[in-house]
């Protein structure tokens, strides 16, 4: 079995568990500090429920909800956490893998009692992080993703042959990790509104309407497939990272802000196993653009995420859109190699001897006191 661990209204919670005073209050975390003239990069629950939700301009978040708290986003104490809960799972001795910043896949094999090591998964992130989680459990990765949708926030639920049909009639086949608002509706037009008529369809119907996708898709639901991410653990072939919004969005700043995010997460992983990286690969969706993935290898391989996000620039310039609308990316660098050359330049050697101490300090007092990313990020955005 899997389970997928997904954080309810991740920064925004952080910031809540952080500032007691937010508990319980709409709140909004900026993409920058500007709290007029940026666009909200998360929503607490308590703002969820009056209709504000990531990637709408802070302007109309105030205009629903003048009360509305705000805090400019933190992306090195979300880093920090993301990394620290992912070593707390890795501590009850599973398998797991990375799917986004905030949700993870454990394979938990044949556990017996699956609801209660989620429970206890759940109480473990509760009691260190002081945010909740919501954990679905099914047979494969992209089950288990729907189903910690089912009960969320705070909520557990497993898909078992008892309840698989019966729940899946329940839901329309828009939620299903991959399927989106431009697929949902060809389904539709198809008469096939529930996850469940969806998954009752054979393969070779599937792939005659959406080609090889169509089958890879019908794999991943029938299959025992484990993770989202296929990356090794011990000896990685690419590091990546992705993240979804919950609506498209074609605000540039907020866009850069997430690859900045994620090349800031690949580059710390890299540097967590001394590899370095000479291909940066980005793949963008969104209404427009489709599903745009470029990669540009270079020769002087890099762990730096200020190197990886430039990278990341240049690629997107790519898709030949000036403000391309975007609804999910990720960033994945490949052609790794240990890093163990000798620094030529004495700007390299500096930036390397930074990092490290970033690194350990991070390390050592565990809150993201030093961060290059934020002010790189800031003028990034100018
Ligand atoms: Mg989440």
């Amino acid at each position: 079995m899997i389970l997928h661990i997904d954080m309810d209204a991740f920064f925004a919670s952080i910031e809540q568990a952080i500032n007691p005073k937010l508990k319980g209050k709409p709140l909004i975390v900026g993409s920058r500090a500007n709290r007029l003239y940026t666009v909200v990069c998360a929503a607490s629950y308590e703002a969820k429920a009056l209709g504000i939700d990531s990637g709408m301009p802070t302007k109309e978040a105030f205009s629903i909800c003048p009360d509305l708290a705000f805090v400019p986003a933190q992306q090195g104490r979300y880093i920090w956490t993301s990394e620290e809960i992912f070593k707390l799972l890795k501590g009850y001795g599973f398998e797991i893998a990375y799917a986004s910043i905030d949700e993870f896949q454990m394979d938990i094999q044949d556990t017996p009692n699956p609801e209660n090591l989620a429970k206890e998964i759940r109480k473990g992130i509760q009691d260190s992080f002081k945010i909740t989680a919501s954990i679905g459990i099914a047979k494969n990765w992209i089950l288990a993703k729907l189903a910690s949708k089912i009960n969320k926030p705070n909520g557990i639920a497993i898909l078992n042959e008892a309840n698989l049909e019966q729940t899946l009639a329940k839901i329309p086949a828009q939620k299903l990790c991959g399927v989106g608002l431009k697929t949902g509706l060809f389904f539709n037009d198809l008469g096939i509104k529930t996850c469940l008529e969806l998954y009752q369809k054979p393969a070779d119907y599937l792939e005659q309407i959406l080609g090889k996708n169509g089958l890879n898709f019908y794999l991943s639901l029938h299959s025992n497939e484990r993770f989202q991410t296929q990356e090794a653990e011990e000896k990685p072939k690419s590091v990546g990272h992705s993240y979804t919004f919950p609506r498209a969005s074609e605000n540039t700043g907020f866009i850069r802000a997430w690859i900045r995010l994620l090349s800031e997460m690949v580059a710390r992983r890299l540097r967590e196993q001394n590899l370095v990286s000479k291909t940066v690969y980005l793949w963008l969706t969104g209404p427009k653009i489709g599903n745009f993935k470029a990669q540009k290898t270079y020769r002087e391989a890099t762990n730096d995420a200020h190197d990886i996000f430039h990278r990341c620039l240049k690629i997107m310039a790519k898709t030949g859109k000036n403000k391309p609308k975007i609804r999910a990316l990720g960033v994945t660098c490949s052609g790794l190699e240990k890093a163990c050359y000798l620094p030529l330049f004495k700007e390299q050697k500096r930036r390397e001897d930074l990092l490290k101490a970033v690194d350990k300090i991070n390390a050592r007092i565990g809150e993201d006191t030093l961060y290059p990313a934020s002010i790189e990020l800031a003028k990034s955005m100018k």
